[in-house]
């Protein structure tokens, strides 16, 4: 059994540092993780991590794509191009996130995804599972997805999705007709049920909580306010999704930290409101990750949305957001430069927290002896220096 070693760093765990720490993994798991005195098994490899971190590998589940390519253009190429890129940012394990579009384009996706989980030793983030996240967005929230591609649910259609076995995170707007019936439904096949892309009211969202729904997509983006409310249903004021994240402990959310989308107060506001434990960061990025300034499209190469990227973030032509261009690295790097959160908290929000949000933290998730070797070493900059996937090098 081939044996790795990290030794010369400071291991990073959900609930601390070990400072001169040694991860050692065989058989592409870990093994133990603890502090430096033993000795090293002679046949080990062994990396050195020169006096940087040693990390769980991220996990990131809300992405769109990278490197040129969209997970929505529907090719298996354009798969694992985006997850190869993902991975050179230290994201070990990827849900690839559908878009707003036809059927047709949907089940492309879903099925490139599905033929990409089945090949064996492929370089680059796992695929987990897919997030179906558009279709089924609120007209007034469609926020820079194509708005010819939302619609409500139906039975028919997305249990072709579901059939395809590989959703694991699944959104719906929460005021749209057969909401319920769709969270429902997701729930049975074990996902994470989400409400994004929506002007939902408290009572529909404590209905959709009734019917599955725990978590919301990037908290204050396309989403309800107590004013978005009030023009939608009237007086008197009624709480919205914000409300009813923070007031419900077993809610979970994510914000996208790449410094453009989201003030410092905001990121710490959501973490101390939250914790480390309902909260997540995602990347939501775009296929100009890693390309140069210039228009791109969200979405499918086909007939996507256009947008700008101007090197730090996306803008839609009517001047909002457009979705982030940044790796999970860059994520880290702002949670721990803007707010007060300690290391291990803003690491357990990029590995552990989703992890056990979307069910596989028994496999991937942390540093922990019986878990996947998916292991980064950072620099104390928290650069991305080395990235090992089940033990081996990405
Ligand atoms: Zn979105
Ligand atoms: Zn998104």
């Amino acid at each position: 059994m081939s044996s790795l070693c990290f030794i010369n760093g400071t291991a990073v765990l959900p609930g601390g540092l070990v400072e001169d720490a040694v991860v050692e993994c065989a058989g592409g798991r870990i093994v133990r993780v603890g502090r430096a005195g033993r000795r090293v098994p002679k046949a080990a490899q062994v990396v050195d991590a020169q006096g940087g971190y040693i990390s769980p590998g991220f996990i990131d589940i809300h992405v769109h794509g990278g490197a040129g390519a969209d997970f929505m253009d529907g090719t298996a190429e354009a798969v694992r191009r985006v997850c190869a890129a993902h991975a050179r940012h230290g994201t070990t394990t990827i849900f690839p996130t559908t878009t707003t579009g036809r059927p047709a384009q949907i089940l492309a996706m879903l099925e490139s995804c599905a033929q990409v989980m089945k090949e064996k030793g492929r370089a680059g983030s796992r695929i987990a599972g897919v997030h179906l996240y558009g279709p089924f967005f609120a007209e007034d929230k469609v926020g820079c997805h194509s708005a010819e591609g939302r619609r409500s649910p139906s039975f028919a259609e997305y249990e072709g999705y579901f059939a395809t076995g590989v959703v694991k995170v699944a959104t719906c707007a929460a005021e749209l007709p057969g909401a319920q019936a769709f969270y429902r439904a997701a729930r049975k096949r074990r996902c994470l049920v989400t409400c994004g892309h929506s002007n939902a009211s408290w009572g529909e969202m404590a209905a959709a909580f009734k019917a599955g729904m725990r978590h919301v997509d990037h908290f204050w983006c396309a989403m309800s306010s107590v004013a978005s409310v009030r023009q939608r249903l009237g007086v008197p004021m009624q709480g919205s999704m914000a409300e009813f994240v923070l007031a419900q402990p077993e809610m979970s959310t994510e914000v996208i930290a790449d410094g453009c989308h989201l003030s410092p107060e905001l990121l710490e506001f959501a973490w101390r409101m939250k914790g480390a434990s309902r909260l997540l960061l995602v990347t939501d990025a775009n296929r100009a990750l890693d390309m140069p300034a210039g228009r791109y499209r969200f979405g499918s190469g086909e007939d996507g949305s256009w947008f700008t990227s101007d090197g730090k973030v996306g803008w839609a032509p009517n001047g909002s957001l457009a979705s982030s261009i940044m790796g999970m690295d860059h994520m880290v790097r702002q949670m721990m430069k803007r707010t007060r959160a300690p290391l291990w908290d803003v690491i357990r929000m990029a590995s552990l927290t989703p992890a056990e949000r979307t069910g596989i933290a028994r496999r991937t998730g942390s540093l922990e002896a019986g878990k996947l070797a998916d292991v980064l070493v950072l620099d104390r900059r928290l650069r991305v220096r080395r990235v090992f996937a089940g033990g081996r090098p990405v």
